[in-house]
């Protein structure tokens, strides 16, 4: 039997200094030595502890009855170590009283208590276990801080019940908490989101799941793991100060692999913006789907995909809403998941303001204020585009330069305000009698410049001719104003410089030759 037992075996003799008197073959295969050898140590040339191992040794020979198991350190023949846990009882060899020790390797099992022990330490999560009647069994470190101690042994013992339901509760009443359930032999609980009390009554979030443990004797308790979401809690309430503070909406959107874009979220704010019932979930496609055309849709999709596929920021500003539009700036960044969707997270921001703002600056920028005509800069851009028109398409276009003649004459009799007066009805008389696809200008301080797309040089005669004299026919409601014009048609090949120059020319002539008149460049 002692030859053959499958475990390591050593017999001592703790009368003749712990002398190894035998050793089967396990256990000299264990420790690494002969037979032979083996019965020529002591229990303090395998034992780390040396000779300090004697006294353990003579406490356990004194013992009487069973085998008592001890947990020793053991150095083998090649200098490891092992954990052992050695099962040692008296027995009477040959009217000796010798010790006979059972050899159990649990080194792997203390590696694994270790490593247990690190990584219960170590998770951010709260662990404890509960009998079934809701002792605490064990805590980790982040279980016994949340709960708002210092060391676990102030809680071993005590009772689940306070904490799961707060202080004020009926002692029995935690048997109706979830946790209860399970420790009363129910099903465990998953990622469950309640609230937890610490030990001063603060209530705190947690999720929490609660798993049954079993032996081989059947269900012992309940291991409990828990986070707290305090942290969380607070990070979203941050987060919805940060949305609601934002000049606009947040939302998220899906470009699914089939191409499909899938709204998934939009704050509050969101319906407002689109001029949608406060009531309504923007996130439904038939609520949706008014706020823009189709082909503004289709348009969006496109930027979208290509923003998807290039992992560039989305960035888009169009007008939406039902019967109001509003100018909207929307940006968003794509983030790729495995399974091929791209999420983008954004911001809608209402720029309607902005882009009125833009509108009235770039209007003030083009206009005359003194007669409401184009200014000079507005018309240079229109003769430019005359110009390239002609260019591309071969499409003729004319020129009039008009001045008012003797206008100093008239500021002098009758003052510089007179003469703005006067300066705005010549404005608005030339406007009066030019197509509306001309293009009038105040050129300088008396002097206009009409451009005439699609207009030829006899049409153009045809039509100064006609300014001229209903500028003449002033004189009838009391403002005596003549005007002098020079017109010309753009050649093939000229530039609107040289034609400009044309036109002043002839202008010049127009005086020289008596004012009151049209001269061809
Ligand atoms: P001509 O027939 O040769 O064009 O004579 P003219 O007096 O019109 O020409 P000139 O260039 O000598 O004088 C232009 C005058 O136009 C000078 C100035 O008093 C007047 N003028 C220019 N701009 C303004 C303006 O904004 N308001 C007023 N009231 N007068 C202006
Ligand atoms: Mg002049
Ligand atoms: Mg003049």
């Amino acid at each position: 039997m002692f030859a053959g037992n499958a475990a390591p075996i050593l017999l001592i003799d703790p009368g003749a200094d712990g002398a190894i008197v035998d050793a089967n073959p396990k256990a000299a295969a264990f420790y690494g030595y002969s037979r032979e050898r083996m019965r020529s140590l002591h229990v303090w040339d395998i034992n780390v502890l040396g000779h300090a191992v004697l006294p353990a040794m003579h406490a356990i020979a004194s013992w009487e009855g069973g085998h008592f198991p001890q947990r020793f350190r053991h150095r083998l023949a090649d200098g490891s170590v092992r954990d052992v846990q050695v099962y040692a009882g008296p027995v009477v060899v040959a009217g000796r009283r010798l010790l006979l020790c059972i050899i159990h390797d649990i080194t792997a099992v203390i590696e694994a208590e270790h490593f247990n022990r690190l990584l219960l330490e170590s998770v951010q999560v709260g662990v404890c276990g509960i009998d079934r009647d809701g002792n605490f069994t064990f805590l980790n470190p982040v279980a016994t801080r949340t709960f708002g101690f210092q060391h676990d042994s102030e809680l071993i013992r005590g009772h689940i019940g306070a904490y799961l339901t707060g202080a004020g509760a009926e002692v029995e009443d935690w048997r109706t908490h979830p946790v209860g359930r399970v420790a009363d032999g129910g099903e465990g609980v998953e990622a469950l989101d309640c609230t937890l009390h610490r030990h001063d009554g603060s209530p705190f979030p947690a999720r929490l799941t609660a798993s049954p443990i079993h032996n081989d004797q059947g269900f012992v308790g309940v291991v409990v793991s828990f986070t707290d979401r305090s942290g969380e809690t607070e990070r979203d309430a941050q987060l919805s100060d940060l949305t609601n503070a934002l000049p606009g909406a947040v939302f998220q959107a899906e470009l699914l692999p089939d191409g499909r874009v899938r709204p998934t979220y939009f704050s509050a704010a969101a319906a407002a913006l689109f001029g949608l019932p406060a009531a309504s979930t923007p996130t439904d496609w038939p609520s949706l789907s008014p706020i823009m055309s189709r082909r503004r849709w289709a348009g969006l999709r496109r930027a979208l995909r290509r923003a998807g596929r290039d992992g560039t920021a989305w960035e888009q500003e169009g007008t939406v809403g039902l019967a109001e539009k509003r100018w909207l700036l929307g940006r968003a960044l794509p983030r790729s998941r495995p399974d091929g969707t791209v999420t983008f997270n954004g911001v809608l921001l209402d720029i309607t303001e902005r882009r009125r703002l833009e509108a009235e600056l770039e209007q003030a920028a083009q206009i005359d204020p003194l007669t409401g005509l184009w200014n000079r800069r507005r018309f240079q851009q229109a003769l430019d585009e005359a110009a390239a028109a002609l260019r591309r398409n071969g499409r003729p276009y004319s020129l009039m330069l008009i001045d008012i003649d003797h206008f100093k004459r008239y500021n002098d009799t009758h003052g510089h305000q007179a003469g703005d007066e006067a300066l705005r009805r010549v404005a608005a008389t030339l406007a009066g009698h030019s197509r509306r696809l001309d293009g009038l200008a105040r050129w300088g301080g008396e002097e206009f410049a009409l451009l005439l797309p699609e207009a030829e040089l006899d049409a153009a005669a045809v039509l100064a001719e006609r300014l001229r004299r209903a500028v003449a026919a002033l004189a009838g409601s009391g403002l005596p104003a003549t005007i002098s014009i020079g017109i010309g048609q753009a050649g093939i090949a000229e530039d609107a410089d040289s034609l400009f120059r044309r036109v002043d020319a002839a202008l010049y002539r127009a005086k020289a030759a008596g004012r009151n008149r049209v001269e061809r460049a």
